[in-house]
């Protein structure tokens, strides 16, 4: 169906984005991390190729979304032995083609994939990795990834000492963007004395009971946090979720105390959002858990301290007790 390039022919020197494909599905960070990526190939003089990993393109669904994304090309490893995600095998696989290709950047989307995966490649390569990556720029020609360290208190810029330059991006953290020119597609041939095995054989695939939330793509977030006294208190946001059709968020005390799964933590060790309006009730706005949803349009706080963090970076900040603010919202939203 494509032009199939045997991995030696192909073009060397690139920024390569890894393309997460999962159940013939593109995890959406896979086309946010391109958005930074084309900056800098544009900066660089370089090409951003998505690289993909798949059984068999028929069985892919993500087609005509790969069509128009603004990658410069797209590279499909295709083989049976590709059907599932396992750690050692993909990174086999992506090990060969950093060597055969030799690209300036090897980019993973931060989500539990891409976290196993990348250090798997950089330790074959003995390359350094940074993860959780929120921001890229050039600075004197190089590389430089921005992500908040030591505790998540402060924000440290890292250069690469060894190339490629590698990292992880913080999910949520880039917008997608899409272009008009549809990318190139190569089907990519391994060397035949590549060997597909894996140490992991998987038996059975079963789907989780529960759909994953859409909190980094939600375009109105209520997040609750300990001002809002009770895991009772806290299940209300659900309801005035529904009204609004938001999604919900959280602090990470109070995924810890078990109000919430930690799936609904935003912040530095959780997800990044990037709504139209974020609302968070109770929330002190700790540096760990502004870093995850900054770059809000509209952000209301609700607190009973004027002076805490969240309320001064709010557009809108209303001074009152949590619990009795969310009761009159779901009560006057709902008539
Ligand atoms: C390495 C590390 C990583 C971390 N990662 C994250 C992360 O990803 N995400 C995250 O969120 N945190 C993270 N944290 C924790 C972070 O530092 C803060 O402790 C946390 O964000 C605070 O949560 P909170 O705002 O719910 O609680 P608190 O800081 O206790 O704030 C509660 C707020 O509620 C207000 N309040 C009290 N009663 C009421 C009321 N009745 N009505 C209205 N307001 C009221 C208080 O005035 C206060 O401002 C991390 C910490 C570390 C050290």
């Amino acid at each position: 169906m494509f032009k199939k390039y045997r991995l030696e022919n192909l073009e060397k020197g690139n920024l390569i984005a890894f393309g997460e494909v999962f159940q013939g599905m593109l995890h959406p960070s896979s086309i946010e991390i391109l958005t930074p990526l084309k900056d800098l190939g544009l900066k660089l003089n370089k090409k951003v190729v998505l690289v993909c990993l798949i059984d068999d393109v028929d069985s892919f669904k993500d087609l005509e979304l790969l069509k128009k994304c603004i990658a410069d090309e797209i590279w499909m490893v295709c083989h049976q032995e590709l059907a599932h995600f396992r750690d050692d095998l993909y990174a086999e696989v992506l090990v060969e083609m950093v060597k055969a290709t030799d690209p300036c950047g090897l980019f993973f989307p931060a989500t539990s994939i891409g976290c196993s995966l990348a250090p798997r490649i950089a330790g074959r390569l003995n390359l350094g990795l940074c993860a959780h990556v929120n921001h890229l720029e050039i600075e004197d020609g190089k590389i430089v990834m921005t992500r908040p360290t030591y505790g998540e208190n402060i924000i440290a810029k890292l250069i690469s000492n060894t190339s490629p330059v590698m990292a992880t991006l913080s999910i949520g953290a880039f917008s997608a963007i899409y272009g008009e020119k549809e990318p190139k597609f190569f089907e990519v041939e391994m060397p035949s004395d590549f060997s597909w095995v894996s140490k992991l054989k998987v038996r059975r695939f079963t789907p989780a009971a529960k759909q994953p939330n859409r909190l980094s793509t939600a375009k109105v977030v209520i997040a609750g946090g300990r001002g809002l006294r009770s895991k009772e208190n806290f299940q209300k946001l659900f309801e005035l979720a529904e009204v609004l059709r938001a999604e919900v968020g959280a602090t990470r005390p109070v995924c810890y105390e078990g109000w919430v799964e930690e799936d609904r933590m935003i912040g530095i060790s959780g997800v990044t959002v990037r709504p139209k309006v974020y609302i968070g009730l109770g929330i002190s706005g700790a540096l760990q858990h502004t870093v995850g949803m900054e770059n809000s349009e509209y952000i209301v706080a609700v607190n009973i301290d004027k002076e805490a963090p969240l309320v001064k970076m709010a557009h809108l900040g209303l001074i009152g007790d949590a619990p009795k603010v969310l009761d009159l919202l779901i009560k006057r939203l709902k008539k």
